[in-house]
């Protein structure tokens, strides 16, 4: 559910009028429901009710910290994977005591930082990233809490970029090792081996590759118990799907009915990490029509986003609806919607029908908020967009439009060729 609508054919999100926002901020620019988000956080976390658990945001999907701080608010932690986004974690309100630090490559830096934090426990990739934290641990005199990430040889069924837990990926440790693996951790005198974690992919529809996934890891948490080692804590990651165009993704109820009955007789703290579930549809950008260029062949129109500000439709090929935000009748037309970029890729959507559209029109790119902002590059020079967020009646901007001084903070030209 979402609370973007149309009402008199003019688009709103919440009781905001979004040609409104468009108005005074001017576009594009990312517009966020924060009813949205807190409605899927408590879907989420409601149908897990029955037993002890944490979700932990993934704010690699959106990392604005107006939005973590309204997750924060309502008790969720953390799933970071960089040493910029515990920053941000901290300054949006996060309790550190529920922070889960993931990724493959955490520099002794990250890692010295994220100790000192007390965050929760690092998602551990590789046994060389074992020896790395035991190490910067000892030197500072603590103990480090991990989970070893394993990597369950799950097909979740998605896109390839976005497949993590299979057998070729880069990501976990392998599951046939893992007693190894767990062992040799454990024998390391700064780490204290808390947990399992596994996160197999994004946008999965289907509960049963949770399902598989999880007997692997239950069948591993019990013969960890066999040589002596008890982990407390069940990561299984995120990946929950959104609908972007006729997906049918199982609701946060179905999820719970379908992985509980795996999860309860572990007795263990289940930990969720989803970012797109959340924030996914919780978001729009924003653009407008600047031409609308006929060529022999094809209708393009022009907008005045591009690919980057809004890349996955480049990079993944990933569909999202598009409307006008004031539907003027049912007529419709067929074009390619192009940004502004010097790139053939910088395209949101080919050979598309959509409502007629005419030169200096609203449009609104929906299913935004995950993946959006936060992969926006500075590429053709272009200031990075605005992004606001809607709280009833009320919209705030809670991130400014950048300047074109923006575009040059930190760059400086070497006096031998001034
Ligand atoms: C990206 C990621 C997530 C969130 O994935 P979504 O598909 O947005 O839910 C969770 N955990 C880890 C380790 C990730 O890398």
């Amino acid at each position: 559910m979402d609370f973007f609508h149309y009402e008199n054919n003019e688009l709103y999100c919440e009781e905001v009028l979004v040609s409104d926002v468009a108005e005074s901020v001017g576009t594009p620019f990312y517009l966020y429901s924060q009813r949205t988000i807190v409605d899927h956080y408590k879907k989420l976390d409601s149908a897990f009710s029955g037993i002890d658990h944490l979700i932990c945001f993934s704010m690699k999907s959106n990392a604005n910290l107006a939005i973590c701080k309204t997750l924060a608010n309502e008790g969720s932690g953390a799933d970071i994977v960089s040493g910029g986004e515990l920053y941000k974690a901290i300054k949006a309100g996060f309790n550190p005591q529920n922070i889960v630090f993931a990724g493959v490559g955490k520099t002794d830096s990250e890692i010295e930082y994220a100790l000192k934090t007390d965050i929760l426990m690092f998602n551990v990739e590789s046994m060389s990233e074992a020896k790395a934290i035991n190490r910067v641990a000892g030197n500072l005199g603590k103990k480090a809490r991990i989970a070893l990430r394993v990597n369950p040889d799950v097909d979740p069924g998605t896109h390839k970029h976005i497949t993590t837990g299979k057998k070729e990926n880069k990501f976990g440790l392998a599951i046939d090792h893992a007693i190894e693996y767990f062992t040799e951790a454990n024998n390391m005198p700064n780490l204290d081996v808390i947990g399992i974690h596994a996160h197999i992919g994004s946008q999965i529809v289907s509960t049963e590759p949770y399902v598989e996934s999880l007997k692997r890891l239950s069948k591993l948490i019990s013969d960890l118990e066999k040589v002596g080692i008890n982990i407390k804590t069940l990561n299984i990651g995120g990946g929950l799907g959104i609908i972007y165009n006729e997906e049918n993704p199982s609701t946060a109820q179905q999820f719970a009915e379908a992985i509980l009955p795996l999860v309860k007789p572990t007795g263990r703290r289940l930990i969720l990490e989803p970012g797109r579930f959340i924030v996914g549809n919780a978001g729009i950008l924003v653009t407008k029509v600047v031409y609308i260029k006929q060529t022999e062949t094809k209708t393009f129109v022009i907008v005045d986003a591009g690919m980057n500000d809004l890349i996955r439709p480049a990079l993944y090929d990933s569909y999202h609806n598009i409307r006008p935000l004031k539907i003027n009748g049912t007529e419709e037309m067929t074009a390619d919607i192009v940004g502004p970029i010097c790139e053939s890729a910088d395209c949101f959507a080919k050979d598309r029908k959509i409502n007629v559209v005419q030169e200096g029109d609203l449009l609104s790119i929906f299913s935004a908020g995950a993946y959006g902002f936060v992969m926006s590059s500075n590429y053709n020079a272009r200031p990075k967009v605005a992004e606001v967020m809607v709280i009833g009646d009320k919209y705030f901007v809670v991130r400014k439009r950048e300047t074109y001084e923006d575009l040059i903070k930190g760059e400086v030209i070497p006096q031998d060729i001034l």
